[in-house]
């Protein structure tokens, strides 16, 4: 039976935030190490996939921080670099909620312009539907309850809960 890591992948294997490119404006900058990016934190499981694909992975607070050369094939991207600017946050009653990454505010301007650039409703519901897959694992499901808290903690300091949430109005 395949893992949940393998079942999240899948299902945001080919949604895209926006119907085009994001990374044409931005320059790709979830893709290039900034001061504002040191890496994408890995799920757990992911390690080892990230460097049988060629990744470079090191400790850090809270997992394992992947980096790469700023190029990927798409089918090995891990669930981090899938799912960003969203994350799937698990509230207080244990629902997944689709949520901008507040830790993305600085890097990327789907997060920082959220109020005016809708993001694709079958995103937002892909990455719901990888985090309740991801439930399914204890260890995932506590990494997810665990960044849920960070996430939740950044929120109050940002004020991100009070922009629109991550849906689309109308179907792009
Ligand atoms: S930083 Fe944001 S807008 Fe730029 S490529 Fe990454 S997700 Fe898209
Ligand atoms: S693995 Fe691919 S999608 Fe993720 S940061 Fe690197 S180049 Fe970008």
């Amino acid at each position: 039976m395949r893992n949940v890591i393998e079942r999240a992948r899948e299902v945001l294997g080919e949604v895209t935030p926006l119907a085009t490119d994001c990374g044409q404006v931005c320059g790709g900058r979830c893709c290039h190490a900034t001061a504002d990016s040191i890496g994408m934190l890995l799920f757990p499981g992911e390690e080892a996939l990230a460097q049988r694909d060629g990744f470079r992975t090191h400790s850090a607070q809270g997992g394992c921080l992947m980096t790469c050369d700023g190029v990927c094939d798409r089918d090995t991207r891990p669930l981090a670099c899938r799912m960003f600017p969203l994350f799937p946050l698990v509230t207080e009653g244990g629902r997944i909620r689709a949520v901008y990454d507040p830790r993305g505010w600085r890097l990327c301007p789907l997060v920082s312009q959220c109020a005016h650039v809708p993001l694709r409703r079958d995103f937002v519901r892909a990455v719901r539907r990888a985090g309740r897959i991801l439930m399914e694992d204890p260890a995932c499901a506590a990494f997810l309850r665990l960044q849920s808290e960070e996430i939740c903690e950044l929120n109050r300091l940002v004020g991100l809960e009070a922009e629109r949430p991550p849906i689309a109005r109308r179907k792009p």
